[in-house]
């Protein structure tokens, strides 16, 4: 059933009608036919259609189920629990690697070390022993990956061959990709880009649906843009952290000083609290009840929330939009304490908060949970681009 007013204005290609379906898949877990026509724009005999194919190829399943509503029985479509996904996820520590479902269930983990001061030759070795047991272990389980998804911190359009954050030869990691698993595709993407997508694909009730900004405080502070999923640019990644606020300040990761992430990322925190970076790691996010803090260190965390909250301020002023979502240490802080992080947004962003209608929402730190960002991703790009070969010419 459909009427005139529900059609998209804009004609959709098979490849965007498919990702709609299989981004939307993705965020609910599962949905009955009559909700999921309605989410997608489709007729129920065109959704019908598109769910035949889909189901052909593996994508998704159906189980019959009572529907919760008037109207009977119908099926619960849900992405196919057999597809396996590789998720790579660099950080300043390790490599870990995993394979893995759409619904973000991991099958196999597995993690390589690296230097305490990782070069380009250790990190391609890392990538390459990694892919190595990747190989090994997809060959012994008669795995069939649909898609690897790879999460580097650092990564950017300017940085296809150099990385600021860590380094590392993108160019020359793809090729070693495409030499060990020709066929399945890869795609590398920023870190943030990464939680990005775990948060709005497997955080229950996840705060915003429409556009709106992800901010992500963990050893680095960056942002994404956050759109339509089925759109080819949905997540974009924002520097945001390395805005400067003193070129006197700190010394920052990226070379420059007095970035915003030099004052408030975790390693910039455990300095602050007078613990080990390591120890903070070890302790996770219950280090908000294990650690007291005097009142002159709650001073400085609040000097340091209110500097973050104008980098995001300033951010919303190049770009504006309704909604930030934040995550990371500030999250896991009372009301009271991140107040400052609040302050420091209405302290620069034209208007103000209220003015310029921005809500604001925390969501639990994602830092620790890797490989299953790099997950999440590759989930995400393969329901993207409608499960269908990432090369493949656009047929209406
Ligand atoms: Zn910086």
């Amino acid at each position: 059933m459909t009427t005139g007013m529900e059609m998209p204005e804009q004609p959709r290609s098979r490849r965007q009608t498919r990702a709609a379906i299989l981004t939307h898949l993705l965020q609910s877990g599962g949905s009955f036919r009559p909700p999921l026509a309605k989410a997608v724009r489709l007729s129920e005999a065109s959704l019908s259609r598109i769910l035949f194919d889909l189901k052909a190829e593996g994508l998704i399943e159906e189980v019959r189920r009572p529907a919760p509503y008037v109207g009977g029985p119908t099926g619960l479509v849900s992405l196919d629990g057999s597809v396996a996904l590789a998720a790579f996820e660099l950080s300043t520590q390790r490599l870990s690697i995993g394979v893995g479902g759409l619904s973000g269930k991991l099958h196999y983990t597995e993690c390589v070390p690296l230097p305490k001061t990782p070069t380009v030759e250790s990190v391609g070795r890392a990538f390459r022993e990694a892919l190595t047991l990747l190989r090994e272990q997809t060959r012994l389980r008669r795995i069939t990956l649909a898609q690897i998804g790879v999460s580097i911190p650092g990564l950017g359009r300017l940085s296809t061959s150099g990385n600021p954050i860590i380094p590392c030869d993108v160019r020359h990691i793809s090729a070693t990709f495409g030499e060990v698993f020709a066929g399945v595709p890869v795609e590398l993407t920023n870190s943030v880009v990464a939680h990005a997508t775990f948060h709005r694909f497997r955080t229950e009730n996840y705060p915003f649906s429409g556009a709106h900004l992800f901010v992500f405080v963990s050893h680095g502070v960056a942002g994404a843009w956050m759109d339509d999923p089925a759109e080819a640019d949905a997540l974009q990644p924002v520097e945001l952290g390395h805005m400067v606020f003193g070129p006197e300040g700190p010394r920052c990761r990226c070379g420059h000083h007095g970035c915003v992430e030099a004052y408030t990322s975790l390693t910039a925190l455990a300095e602050v609290l007078g613990v080990a970076e390591a120890e903070l790691l070890q302790i996770g996010s219950e280090w908000v009840n294990r650690i007291s803090i005097s009142s002159r260190v709650r001073q400085e965390l609040r000097r340091r929330l209110f500097r973050l909250g104008l980098a995001i301020g300033n951010t919303l002023n190049v770009r504006p939009c309704n909604g930030v979502a934040i995550s990371g240490w500030p999250s896991l802080l009372s009301e009271d304490d991140r107040s400052a992080l609040v302050e420091g947004i209405d302290a620069c962003l034209l208007g103000g908060r209220t003015l310029a209608q921005v809500s604001l929402a925390f969501v639990p730190p994602s830092t620790g949970n890797d490989p299953q960002a790099a997950l999440a991703f590759a989930a995400f790009c393969l329901a993207s681009r409608g499960g269908m070969p990432a090369a493949s010419t656009e047929a209406a």
